[in-house]
């Protein structure tokens, strides 16, 4: 129930009508006892500073960040935390005596799933499938954590070859287009498989990047970024190749029960958020 004394946490996107965090997010609050109330607002790109402002103003708890206002975001916040400067991009805003603190809780979100699922990454070869935002919050986690390469695959291997070069990685990070034969044998000697492209992505989850599966190690751990639908055709298929596969629902919980934890100092309940999210994509599902 929504009560006088609540602050609230909001979620800034455009649009945003479709995220899973207010559901995870209030049933953490309320599993903690806390009087905090999470919302999800459109806002129009144009809007964003005025949008600040009124924040402020309201004295919000906290507030979240999506597309496509993860980067602009950063010239109007008062300060920034590393992990927004590594990677580039801020999703997680921390209120602190009036100053507004930008963090990046995507990286952590990630490496977290993947311990959360016992999967090493220090010393690991890394295969990834894309590299837009969510891929540069992803190799930041990988290097943090000691991973000895990350072959990076686009379609157009250019925009790869930029991408990787962009990281201070000792040539850890190197990029490629996903046909080159390059990429084929670090398929071939990867320990994580990593899609981080829309495609597949609901409304479009029949779509799939078709990839030489032949050419995959078969002890790969198999992952994908996309959390709706839970389990993409790309899973489905490493699935029938014999893969462990991981969805991005851990990594959706985990950055979130990293904000929990920056806007209120305590640990975040995961397994209610976990519970909270796999409710919603099981309702889903049925419709
Ligand atoms: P983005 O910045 O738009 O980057 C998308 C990447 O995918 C780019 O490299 C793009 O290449 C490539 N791509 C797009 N369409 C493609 C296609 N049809 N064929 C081949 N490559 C294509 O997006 P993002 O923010 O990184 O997000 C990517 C995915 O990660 C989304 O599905 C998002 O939902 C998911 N994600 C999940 C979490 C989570 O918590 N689980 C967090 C963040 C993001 P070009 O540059 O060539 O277009």
């Amino acid at each position: 129930m929504i009560r006088g004394n609540m602050k609230v946490v909001g979620l800034f996107g455009w649009p945003v009508e479709h995220t899973l965090s207010p559901v995870m997010q209030n049933a953490a609050f309320a599993a903690a006892g806390l009087d905090l109330c999470y919302l999800a607002f459109a806002v129009r790109p144009g809007d964003l500073p005025q949008a600040l402002q009124g924040v402020k103003a309201l004295g919000f708890g906290g507030l979240n960040l999506t597309l496509p206002h993860k980067v602009e975001v950063m010239r109007h916040l008062d300060g920034l935390d590393r992990s927004a400067e590594v990677v580039g991009a801020v999703n997680t805003v921390v209120f602190e005596a009036g100053r507004a603190i930008g963090y990046n809780t995507d990286s952590a979100g990630f490496v977290n799933s993947l311990q959360a699922e016992n999967v090493g990454i220090a010393g690991g070869k890394v295969a990834l499938l894309g590299a837009g935002g969510a891929a540069r919050a992803v190799v930041n986690g990988l290097l943090d954590n000691g991973v000895l390469t990350v072959a990076v695959g686009t379609r157009d291997g250019a925009k790869a070859g930029a991408f990787a070069g962009s990281f201070a990685s000792g040539g850890r990070v190197q990029g490629f287009g996903w046909s080159q034969p390059e990429f084929l044998q670090a398929l071939s000697g990867c320990d994580i498989l990593i899609q981080s492209t829309p495609v597949g992505m609901w409304p479009r989850a029949d779509e799939e990047i078709l990839l030489a599966w032949e050419a995959v190690n078969p002890r790969a751990v198999v992952c994908d970024l996309i959390y709706n639908p839970a389990t993409t055709l790309f899973l489905t298929r490493a699935a029938a190749a014999g893969h462990k596969i991981i969805g991005g629902a851990g990594m959706l919980v985990e950055q979130g029960a990293a904000a929990f934890t920056l806007w209120t100092g305590i640990e975040a309940p995961r397994e209610v958020m976990y519970g909270a999210l796999a409710d919603v994509q099981r309702d889903r599902g049925r419709k």
